[in-house]
């Protein structure tokens, strides 16, 4: 006898989605599709494998991101390849090697796929995970640019967070928290930090070991910091909102203007902050509930500036990414808390896949040609049917359609073959018909 094989397993940080819970998934999916496609904007499919400079450029060398959790291979050419950590570096790219500057201006694209970062996996945290994001990419035209865009680029951002709130009101999802902070531009943001940077350096023997390297690598980061200790000290330290300079106070002015337009409820957080050199004056977190530490489903902000990085001219870019599986996690743990959410009735409960609607219970050779026929043509009408591959006895088929959880049981005989009035149970109260096939079709319908 051989040696019984080992099963193997998927790999770490990684996970098989599965009915019921893929129902959820698409319904997310196909609510972002509906509400982005009100906003204009118009779906991309990126590769989720690219150059690896891609990232190195757009992302950033020095990044946790690009220099230690990416997924990056050398192909069979030599030349190096990584699995994409995010998108957005993709859409720019993608948004210059078709000439989208040519199109109608702003160009509006939303995508939603798999992402792959190795971070150390834990809920809400995973190495291969989903992010739902938009991007908004505006060329700009010869005299264009400066301080008369400030009013259109910020209703823009607006617009872009409006779009988000809205997917996660359609969603019914609760707990919903909008932060926003403006992180300036170049030119006055380099000056704040230089001025955190000294005054982190006079409180530096007070910061554990995590915020003295980011005091040298990336200051702003120190503002992240979720250690007890640190935050009274954070607290005392200088607020980008002191050091904008005329135009970026001007654009977050006119954000909060465009917001309160819209009825968007936001809150200011002078701590949130990117750590991604192009990112510009608007930034903006949500955070959502029952996810613990892990409870930001939506960080975005603006890029003005990182499709010439690319390579491309000199282009605006606002967008956001929604970490699907942190979405799916908030929507399920409310779901759990509350019965009466209308999106609990539609997962199926325990088993695989749909329960279907009716169950087709048949018995005797004549039976199996009108089963066959009868699967054809409600299912060509759209309804879901099951049925057993071989005669079952009545009694094990209609116990085989309670454990589906199916509604009905259309009961095929001799008797229904040779008459042409077919029994449907309601497997309820256990309530029985007779119905001919069109009035079988007229009665599904109505329900
Ligand atoms: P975090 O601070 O939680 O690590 P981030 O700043 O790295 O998030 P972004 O790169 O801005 O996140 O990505 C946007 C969203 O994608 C996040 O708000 C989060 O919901 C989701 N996300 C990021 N990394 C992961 C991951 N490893 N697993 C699941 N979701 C993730
Ligand atoms: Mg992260």
């Amino acid at each position: 006898m051989s040696k019984k094989a080992e099963p193997i397993r998927s790999v770490k940080g990684t996970r098989d989605l599965l009915p019921p819970d893929t129902v959820l998934w698409n319904h997310v999916e196909e609510v972002a599709r509906t509400v982005f496609g009100t906003f204009g904007f118009g779906e991309i499919r990126p590769p989720v494998f690219e150059p690896t400079e891609l990232f190195a450029r757009a992302v950033g060398g020095e990044t946790d991101i690009v220099s230690k959790e990416m997924y990056t291979f050398e192909d069979r050419d030599d030349s190096q390849i990584s699995l994409r950590p995010e998108a957005t570096a993709s859409v720019c790219r993608a948004y210059i090697e078709h000439g989208m500057h040519s199109l109608p201006q702003p160009v509006k694209l939303y995508y939603m796929g798999p992402m792959f970062r190795r971070e150390r996996p834990q809920k809400g945290r995973y190495r291969q995970f989903y992010q739902i994001g938009a991007e908004v990419l505006e060329a700009l035209q010869p005299g264009q640019g400066g301080p008369k865009d400030i009013p259109k680029d910020a209703a823009i951002d607006a617009e872009v967070i409006e779009m988000v709130m809205t997917f996660f009101e359609r969603l019914g999802l609760q707990g919903v928290q909008l932060d926003i902070n403006s992180i300036g531009d170049k030119n006055c943001r380099r000056k704040y930090v230089e001025t955190l940077r000294a005054e982190l350096q006079r409180v530096k023997d007070k910061l554990g070991p995590d915020s003295q390297r980011r005091l040298e690598t990336n200051p702003l980061r120190v503002l992240d910091s979720k250690l007890e200790n640190e935050q009274p000290i954070i607290e005392t330290l200088p607020r980008i909102g002191d050091h904008l300079c005329a135009d970026c106070k001007a654009h977050y002015a006119a954000l909060r203007q465009q917001l309160d337009l819209r009825r968007v409820k936001y809150r200011e957080n002078w701590r949130l902050v990117r750590g991604l050199d192009y990112y510009m004056r608007t930034t903006f977190e949500i955070t959502a509930q029952g996810l613990g530490a892990q409870n930001a489903v939506c960080g975005g902000g603006r890029y003005d500036g990182l499709v010439e990085l690319l390579g491309g001219q000199p282009t605006k870019g606002i967008g956001f990414a929604i970490g699907e599986d942190r979405l799916i996690l908030s929507l399920q743990e409310q779901m759990r808390d509350s019965a009466s959410l209308p999106l609990a009735t539609r997962l199926p409960a325990g088993q695989a896949g749909h329960s279907p609607l009716v169950y087709i219970a048949w018995m005797g050779e004549k039976a199996q040609a009108t089963a066959i026929r009868a699967a054809q043509t409600l299912r060509a009408a759209g309804f879901s049917v099951e049925w057993p591959p071989v005669e079952q006895k009545f009694g094990k088929a209609l116990g085989q359609a309670d454990k589906l959880g199916a509604k009905f049981a259309l009961i095929l005989g001799d008797n229904e073959v040779s008459s042409g009035d077919w029994t449907l149970k309601t497997l309820a109260d256990s309530s029985q018909q007779k119905l001919t096939e069109p009035q079988l079709l007229d009665f599904l319908r109505k329900l």
